[in-house]
């Protein structure tokens, strides 16, 4: 297999670009997702990678060919260009139609339709603006690798020019039930998109199910546990759980910096628990619902008022907009509430931080919190809570997950909750706190073995070994 070319697809490159003189982009390559599977993986053939620049349309023809030259000589990443406006209603269509839908947020008509038919117009040319350029590259014998749900089209766009070519798709995004997803007025479209495919990969098993109804209830296809038979073709399901880079993590945390940080927070609130939570301010996230859980905890049990902290982490949103601005007004709100009734004059329970925070600072909250707190309402997979079991290896911090995750198929070890059982939460809370460092201990290494079996570069090997597998299948029945 060792001349296979493997040509990965994803919405944007994993890269920021700054431009300090007209002609010198300075390019910084992102750490976390998917970079460390693929960079892995380049140990094994040679990688391609394709994508997006976000807003990339601003810059003028000159600057796209500064760039195109520079990332592809220096990275190996091919740009993919779109005009502004296209990708504009593509991000709006990805962003306020297929994310919500997918999370369990319904269609909804508030003055403004959330489904636009100009969206969707502008999302098939993006994703044909994708396969323009994955063309003019593509050779016999490459191997495309699809990534999430902005580029449902692709894979057959791609089987449309290419019969024979190798496809594999995998969503980041959970698939949800058939009954939701028949909401979509464009749902058959999709489908057909993603089973231009010949392997699709979900997170977890629940995904795939939903997956297999929408294939025999909405197209009548024929399906099995694992594999649709699409028409003339058969497309491969499998289920890969993504999971964290360990060794970015270990490393991080030898570092001075880091354990000097660990010593700050510690002493900063000696004598007190620790609970920290890592969102990104997005409404999937159930934000709101883990203050009001806080709140009730902090009512039922007023002994820990003055005794533990709430550290809540908000990452700000990529996609900034009217939605986010009142909900972020909400949440402050809340944490405003909370903090005025169960402050004292030397006591404040809830750090609400609504930013970014440095690598460095993230590990070393990981390493402090007594207990990590993740309410997600939907979330495909979510690896912060993969990345604080993994930094607690000294500690055994108690884990309160949200049942409604993909992390909750693969870390049964943790206290599942119903984000929305606001009183069950807030038990959950006095449980973790109350528990021995026995039962914590025995708890938190059930889950680090399945953290440190079960990382990024194994899942990205994972996949492609059943992919080829499946290729290697149907060209001998041919
Ligand atoms: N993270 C970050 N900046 C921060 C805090 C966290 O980039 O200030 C990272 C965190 O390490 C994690 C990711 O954001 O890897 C969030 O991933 P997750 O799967 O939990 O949720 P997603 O944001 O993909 O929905």
């Amino acid at each position: 297999n060792n001349n296979n070319r493997l040509l990965v697809v994803t919405s944007r490159l994993p890269v920021t670009v700054e431009w300090s003189n007209r002609n010198k982009p300075k390019i910084t390559l992102s750490s976390g997702g998917l970079v460390p599977a693929i960079f892995y993986l380049k140990n094994k053939f040679p990688v391609y990678w394709f994508g997006s620049l976000g807003n990339c349309g601003l810059w003028d023809k000159e600057k796209q060919d500064i760039l195109q030259h520079k990332l592809e000589t220096e990275f190996g990443f091919i740009p993919v260009f779109s005009s502004i406006p296209d990708y504009d209603l593509c991000q709006s269509f990805s962003n306020s139609v297929l994310w919500p839908l997918f999370h369990y947020l319904l269609l909804h008509v508030e003055g403004e339709r959330s489904f636009r038919w100009e969206a969707w117009e502008a999302y098939k040319r993006v994703n044909m603006d994708f396969v323009k350029v994955i063309m003019q590259h593509y050779e016999t014998g490459d191997f495309i690798w699809i990534h999430d749900f902005q580029l449902l089209l692709l894979p057959k766009m791609i089987r449309e020019r290419c019969p024979n070519a190798s496809i594999g798709f995998f969503l980041h995004t959970p698939f949800p039930s058939s009954e939701v997803y028949r909401m979509l007025p464009n749902r058959r479209e999709l489908m057909e998109g993603m089973l231009g495919s010949d392997l699709i990969g979900f997170h977890s098993y629940d995904y795939a199910r939903h997956f297999l109804s929408v294939c025999t209830r909405l197209l009548g296809l024929n399906v099995r546990p694992n594999a649709v038979d699409n028409q003339t073709s058969q497309v491969s399901i499998g289920i890969f759980p993504l999971g964290i880079d360990t060794t970015l993590f270990s490393k991080a945390l030898e570092t001075r910096t880091v354990k000097e940080r660990i010593q700050q927070l510690k002493s900063q609130f000696k004598d007190k628990k620790i609970i920290i939570g890592v969102d990104r301010l997005d409404y999937i996230k159930g934000i709101p619902h883990k203050l009001l859980a806080i709140e009730c905890f902090l009512d039922t049990w007023p002994e820990w008022i003055g005794h533990c902290v709430f550290i809540q982490v908000a990452i700000p949103s990529i996609s900034a907009s009217g939605d986010y601005y009142q909900f972020r007004c909400e949440m402050y709100q809340l944490v405003g509430r909370l903090n005025g009734k169960f402050s004292s004059l030397d006591y404040v329970p809830i750090h609400f931080l609504n930013q970014m925070i440095s690598f460095e600072d993230l590990c070393a909250l990981y390493s402090v919190g007594d207990v990590a707190m993740i309410t997600s309402l939907r979330d495909g997979m979510n690896l912060v809570s993969y990345e604080y079991i993994y930094c607690q290896y000294n500690n055994h911090g108690v884990l309160i997950l949200s049942e409604l995750t993909g992390a909750a198929h693969s870390l049964p070890g943790a206290i599942l909750c119903n984000p929305w059982n606001t009183e069950e939460v807030a038990e959950c809370i006095h449980k973790s706190l109350s528990m021995s460092e026995q039962e914590r201990k025995w708890k938190h290494q059930k889950l680090y073995r399945f953290v440190i079996s079960h990382t990024c570069i194994s899942w990205g090997d994972n996949f492609v070994s059943d992919w080829f597998q499946t290729i290697a299948e149907k060209r001998q029945m041919e």
